[in-house]
Parts: structure tokens; C-alpha cells; sequence
């Protein structure tokens, strides 16, 4: 692979675990929810790469991901420990079927958007909520963002800023599974997708007729929170076959 060279412009740290990086990558096109290969040359000359979510509006030239640390992975500890000014290696092309483009509105009808996110799968709906696009083409728009702790919650201000621009059209519900947190539900996805009380707090019913749902992060979350869509009707999304359910797993 030929990769672009990037140096890191800014790093923001949200907890011990968990940051953000930001590189300028003029003229790299991608669309809202889309992956990119990021990686650091090796001290044995090659270059150690994994997927992340963009979570940068698309039409901007400073690159963002969001990833925590996985203490015994072999690159997130190295990221983690970037400082401005570092080189990092980007793959030319970004990647990835979570974007709007591939959502069959034509066929399906849908009227919301539901993306349910673990920890840092809130990247790629964060670039896609910050796309024009998706404020035309849904009549309402539902984030929500499961994580841990509060601390955890990363990018409140934008998300603030998007509750403010779109006071009927947004609902942002977060969970808030280990401790208490004002105004979050306090237990997993699945579970307040199961009894209801997910739907009930937004005020509007996941159908077939008028819902498409992204999902993104936790492999687990996503399996079962699919096994309760499907036994309302959804189906997977696909091509060649035009669904209501798009996942990104990350783990
Ligand atoms: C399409 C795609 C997009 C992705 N986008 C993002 C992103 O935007 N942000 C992000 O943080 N990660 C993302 N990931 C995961 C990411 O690519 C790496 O796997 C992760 O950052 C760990 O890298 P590592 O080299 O340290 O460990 P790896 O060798 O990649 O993984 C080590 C172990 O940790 C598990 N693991 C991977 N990610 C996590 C995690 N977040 N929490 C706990 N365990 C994990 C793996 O399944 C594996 O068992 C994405 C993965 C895919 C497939």
C-alpha cells in the first residue's frame, strides 16, 4: 500500500483512556461514516495500521478519529502517545457501507434514523449528523450513545450544539451503564430497546415502515440488539437486497 504522510495538528484526551486525534489531510475525500486506515512506521520498517471512523464533517480538511486505549493492543498505546507534530501514515482511501448514500430511502420510505452507538462507534454518526444531508433527509434523527461512566460521554459540546440547532428534530439519548448520570438511562442498549423504555423516552416506535437503524462499536451490543429488530420485522440492509438495519463492528 502507498501511504499518505500526516503529521498530528492536535490531540485531545477525554479520559486516561480515551482521545482524539486531528491530522490535515487536503483534498481527502470521504463520505460521512466512513473508516480510514491510520498507522505509524515500525521500528522493522513497516507500518502498523487499523480501521477508525472518521468523525470530522466531510468537507473538511482536518482529519479526526476517536479511539480508547486497548492496553494489550499494539497500536492504540502508541497513538495514545503521539504529540503534536508526530508522523502518522493514512491509507489514500476511506472506506465503509454506514453512510447515507447507501440507505434505501426509495424503497423503504424511512422517516427516522436510528444510530445506536457503544463508546467510540458515536464517530461515524457524529460526522453524519454534522452533514446537511441528514437533516433533509430525515424527519427525525435519533443518537444514542452507550458508554460506562459519565467521563466517557466524549463530545458533549458538539452534541449540545447539535440538540440546539435541532430542538424537534434530534433526540440524543445517552446510557450510562456503571454509574448514575443525570438524565442518562442507566442500563444497556439492548435492554431499553427490549422493554421499551428506549422508544417510550424518545417518544417514537423502530418500525419497518418508517425506521432505518446504524449501529456501531461493540460486536455484542450489535448481535443482539439485530436479534430484537428482526423479531419486529427489520432486516438487514444489503444491496442487492434493501433492508432497515446497517452495522459497523468494530470488536
Ligand atoms: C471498520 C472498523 C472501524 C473502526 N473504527 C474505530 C474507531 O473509530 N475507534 C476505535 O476506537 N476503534 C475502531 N476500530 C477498532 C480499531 O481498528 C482497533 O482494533 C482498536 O483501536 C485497537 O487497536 P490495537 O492495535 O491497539 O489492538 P487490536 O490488535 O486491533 O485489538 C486487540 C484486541 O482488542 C479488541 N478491541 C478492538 N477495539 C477495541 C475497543 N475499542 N475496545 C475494546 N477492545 C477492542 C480486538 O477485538 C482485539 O481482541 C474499528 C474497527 C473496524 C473493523
Amino acid at each position: 500500500m502507498k501511504w499518505l504522510d500526516v503529521q498530528l495538528t492536535e490531540k485531545l484526551q477525554w479520559t486516561e483512556q480515551h482521545f482524539s486525534l486531528r491530522f490535515h489531510a487536503p483534498e481527502f475525500h470521504f463520505k460521512a461514516g466512513q473508516f480510514v486506515r491510520v498507522g505509524l512506521l515500525q521500528a522493522d520498517g513497516e507500518v502498523l495500521a487499523r480501521p477508525y471512523s472518521l468523525v470530522n464533517p466531510q468537507d473538511s480538511d482536518l482529519l479526526e478519529i476517536y479511539f480508547n486505549i486497548v492496553p494489550e493492543g499494539p497500536l492504540t498505546p502508541q497513538l495514545a502517545a503521539l504529540q503534536p507534530g508526530d508522523a502518522l501514515k493514512l491509507a489514500p482511501r476511506a472506506a465503509g457501507f454506514l453512510t447515507l448514500d447507501e440507505i434505501p430511502f426509495e424503497q423503504t420510505g424511512c422517516k427516522h434514523l436510528w444510530m445506536l452507538a457503544t463508546g467510540t462507534g458515536v464517530g461515524p454518526f457524529l460526522s453524519i449528523l454534522q452533514s446537511g444531508e441528514a437533516w433533509r433527509r430525515f424527519e427525525k434523527l435519533v443518537l444514542v450513545y452507550s458508554v460506562r461512566t459519565q467521563q466517557q460521554l466524549a463530545y458533549h459540546n458538539l452534541i449540545e450544539q447539535l440538540t440546539q440547532q435541532h430542538p424537534q428534530q434530534f433526540h440524543f439519548v445517552p446510557a450510562v451503564t456503571r454509574e448514575i448520570a443525570p438524565g442518562a438511562l442507566t442500563t444497556r442498549i439492548t435492554t431499553t430497546l427490549e422493554s421499551g423504555e428506549l422508544e417510550q423516552r424518545v417518544g417514537l416506535q423502530i418500525t419497518p415502515q418508517q425506521s432505518h437503524v446504524m449501529m456501531c462499536g461493540n460486536s455484542a451490543m450489535i448481535r443482539s440488539a439485530f436479534t430484537l429488530l428482526e423479531q419486529r420485522g427489520l432486516k438487514k440492509h444489503l444491496r442487492r437486497e434493501p433492508g432497515h438495519i446497517s452495522t459497523e463492528k468494530y470488536h
